[in-house]
């Protein structure tokens, strides 16, 4: 038995060719499962007694174990998936003024070791599968249908969740392929959907290739000595290679790439370090997103303060650059940026 969730539209429907159905089968399963939210074959009844009995003898249709849900004070929801496997991951549902984003894991844990980051803890358990990445998106949407909300309100993703998505590459552009089918699948528009990488530079290349998603970068700092100490990932492709990645990435005209840089006190938030990443990213087009850094226990790293915080980025404005501090979700619930651990850490 198959996890439907796991093949692409195309996949499904060389499957139905192979065993004698027609092709275009395929978009209407993939309407059930993704559009109306099916619970079992049997619904999907514009499709044939004998096609359905065929979908069930070979595949299964099912949501993720949801374990745990927490509300933020600022409504931010993280939920706690259990799989078939007995690890953990988590999702992070974001209420934005109109709409809402999922943040996304793609694996379970992370190898990266980045330095400031929780979910690096654990390491790295293993790869998700197609279907657990897709399914934390459809049962999201499903948790909003279930609270009369519209599911397609769930308009945006970004794989900022546990793991790094570009080392899980294959699986994720299958996922986006799923995500991103706009007749069948999950419509989400392109330009809603972001990767954040720790800088993987071939997959970089790769990404651009084959995607038209949106490209954040996490860089963090302004010089290799500094980034390769909170992220070792440099160490092999340092700040001067990983931004000529970017700055050959292909994206539309008005499209940026987003820079995520987190301000830890005495780290990396002098306004030498401001005016040094203004000078690293005129070349290309940028946004910079300064994350506060999300101070959590074992880690000797602190935030700095707000006077230090807008004075960087008032640097950054002046010199006419696209920059926010990012307002962090959820940090009560540990659903902010890095604070993602699933019980990694616990279950060791
Ligand atoms: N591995 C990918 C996807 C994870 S994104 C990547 O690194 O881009 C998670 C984001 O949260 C990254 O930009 C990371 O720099 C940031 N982050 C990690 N720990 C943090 C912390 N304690 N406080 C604030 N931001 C953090």
């Amino acid at each position: 038995m198959e996890n439907i969730q796991d093949y692409t539209r195309e996949e499904l429907a060389t499957w139905l060719e192979n065993k004698g159905s027609r092709s275009f089968r395929a978009g209407q399963i993939f309407k059930w499962i993704y559009l109306k939210h099916a619970q079992s074959f049997d619904e999907m009844t514009d499709l044939g007694k004998t096609l359905r009995g065929l979908l069930g003898q070979n595949f299964y249709l099912t949501r993720l174990d949801l374990e745990d849900k927490q509300v933020s004070c600022d409504t931010t929801e993280k939920f706690l998936f259990r799989l078939d496997d007995g690890h953990h991951i988590e999702s992070v549902l974001i209420p934005e003024k109109d709409h809402f984003t999922l943040c996304v894991s793609t694996q379970v844990g992370c190898a990266m070791d980045c330095k400031f980051c929780l979910t690096a803890r654990g390491g790295i358990k293993r790869n998700l599968t197609v279907a657990e990445i897709i399914s934390q998106i459809r049962d999201a949407r499903f948790y909003l249908v279930q609270k009369n909300i519209e599911p397609l309100k769930l308009s945006n993703i970004v794989f900022m969740g546990m793991g790094e998505p570009l080392a899980n590459y294959d699986n994720l552009i299958k996922a986006l392929c799923i995500i991103m089918d706009t007749d069948y699948g999950m419509k989400f528009a392109a330009r809603r959907v972001t990767v954040s990488t720790s800088g993987i530079v071939p997959k970089i290349a790769q990404l651009g290739r084959d995607t038209d998603v949106n490209l954040a970068v996490s860089l963090n700092a302004t010089d290799d000595k500094t980034r390769s100490k909170l992220m070792p990932i440099n160490n092999k492709y340092p700040i001067c290679v990983l931004l000529e990645a970017c700055r050959k990435f292909t994206m539309k005209p008005r499209n940026k790439i987003t820079f995520e840089y987190i301000l830890i006190q005495g780290v990396n938030d002098s306004k030498e370090d401001a005016h040094k990443l203004v000078k690293l990213l005129a070349p290309i087009r940028a946004k910079v997103n300064l994350i506060p850094f999300n101070e959590h226990e074992n880690s000797p790293f602190k935030r700095p303060g707000p006077k230090q915080i807008s004075a960087f980025l008032q640097i950054l404005l002046d010199k006419d650059m696209t920059a926010m501090t990012r307002k962090s979700k959820g940090a009560d619930i540990s659903a902010a940026c890095g604070q993602l651990k699933a019980k990694l850490i616990d279950t060791k």
